[in-house]
């Protein structure tokens, strides 16, 4: 493995010395394959478990997810540590969750093999998950035609792109839904204008008019998403968005066979906190957006949370870089509907004619600009 050559996911820490990745013993049960004994993995796309050796397939019972009321969250003890355990990878620090009887091998995410299994806990038990359905090749397949697309990628690049290291992660993420009332109130303003003659000249003055608004307002949150982990950043998973989450899965280890998680950084009751903010941000759009106004003098709402309830997710997503001239390019593709997000190397020469060529046509516009209209 060449070390200079990988990515990193968080800018600021640096590559660690590769030492190789410890291997652990256990002896929980794996689901084996009825006809001939080997692992068996999720296909995607089938809900159910697949044998790579003999084409066995076995259906996943699961019926479609429920919401959990808020309270259970709060005393939360449903561990997945049973199931799971964690690997860190020492050259970009993220972690990974993997099914007991799995063992990572090389990161997701910047593609080293300097990961060992830590004694970190998974956390609590997810209660839904929204399972792969697109498999590794319609990816990879998605990825190429998306690379293809970009504007100010080297010709080359786009010719040969190849998708590598590609890897299921399912990224923890809590949904909330709430039915909220509120109380506001608050003062308003709207411009009006007047023209007056200044020294035999005529001026237009802006005043406002202030006026007072108050009232009562209801409003149903259906699954606001709030992610529970930040190996992602929120940008790029916000460019992956929908996740069809009213549509998941109650969760069921067998999902995780041949895939991994990463593991949460945040836990609920941080995640609802910036549910309430987002709740917060919407409910105020919400409401003034019933007025004409033009400047908020002073507004307030007080927000009351009721039926609150939970779902803690696992989302799919498929990691993988495109390597360019010794360096690795990440993406990210949703596991459900396909949309990408990543970087791409950038020609500069693409950049340098277009430029050019945007500052010409600006500069003829101009032109034509004062030889006709001016
Ligand atoms: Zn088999
Ligand atoms: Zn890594």
């Amino acid at each position: 493995m060449e070390q200079e050559n990988k990515i990193n996911p968080f800018e600021d820490e640096n590559p660690f010395e590769a030492e190789g990745f410890s291997e652990v013993k256990n002896d929980t049960a794996v689901t084996k394959c009825p006809a001939c004994g080997a692992n068996m993995v999720y296909l995607p796309g089938e809900n159910c478990l697949y044998c790579e050796h003999c084409g066995t397939k076995q259906e996943i019972h699961s019926k479609s997810s429920e919401e959990m009321a808020f309270e259970r969250l709060l005393k939360e003890n449903n561990t997945w540590a049973d199931e799971t355990h964690v690997f860190r990878c020492e050259n970009c620090g993220a972690k990974e969750v993997l099914d007991k009887n799995e063992f990572a091998k090389t990161c997701s995410f910047c593609g080293t093999t300097n990961i060992v299994e830590t004694d970190e806990l998974s956390g609590i038990k997810p209660n839904a998950i929204v399972p792969f359905k697109l498999s590794k090749d319609d990816a990879c397949g998605i990825v190429k035609k998306w690379a293809r697309k970009k504007l100010f990628a080297p010709k080359k690049f786009k010719k040969s792109v190849t998708p590598e290291d590609v890897k299921g992660v399912y990224n923890p993420a809590f949904s909330f839904d709430t039915a909220t009332f509120s109380r506001y109130n608050g003062v308003l303003g709207k411009y009006y204008y007047r023209t007056r003659r200044v020294n035999g000249k005529t001026v237009q003055e802006r005043y406002i008019k202030y006026f007072n608004v108050s009232g009562d307002y209801s409003m149903f949150f259906d699954d606001v998403l709030i992610q529970a982990s930040t190996i992602i950043n929120q940008k790029s998973l916000n460019k992956l968005q929908p996740f069809n989450t009213n549509d998941s899965n109650e969760y069921a280890q067998e999902f995780l066979s041949g895939f991994t998680a990463s593991q949460y950084t945040k836990d609920g009751i941080s995640c609802w906190e910036e549910a309430k903010v987002l709740i917060r941000q919407k409910l105020r759009s919400a409401i003034l957006s019933q007025y004409t106004y033009d400047v908020v003098s002073s507004f307030n709402v007080s927000t009351e949370c009721n039926n609150i309830t939970y779902k803690y997710l696992l989302l799919p997503i498929y990691v993988g870089h495109c390597n360019w001239r010794k360096k690795l390019y990440n993406f990210f593709v949703n596991g459900f509907n396909g949309k990408v997000t990543g970087k791409t190397p950038v020609s500069p020469l693409k950049v340098f004619i277009t430029v050019v060529v945007g500052l010409a046509v600006v500069s003829a516009l101009g032109f034509l600009y004062s030889f006709f209209g001016g």
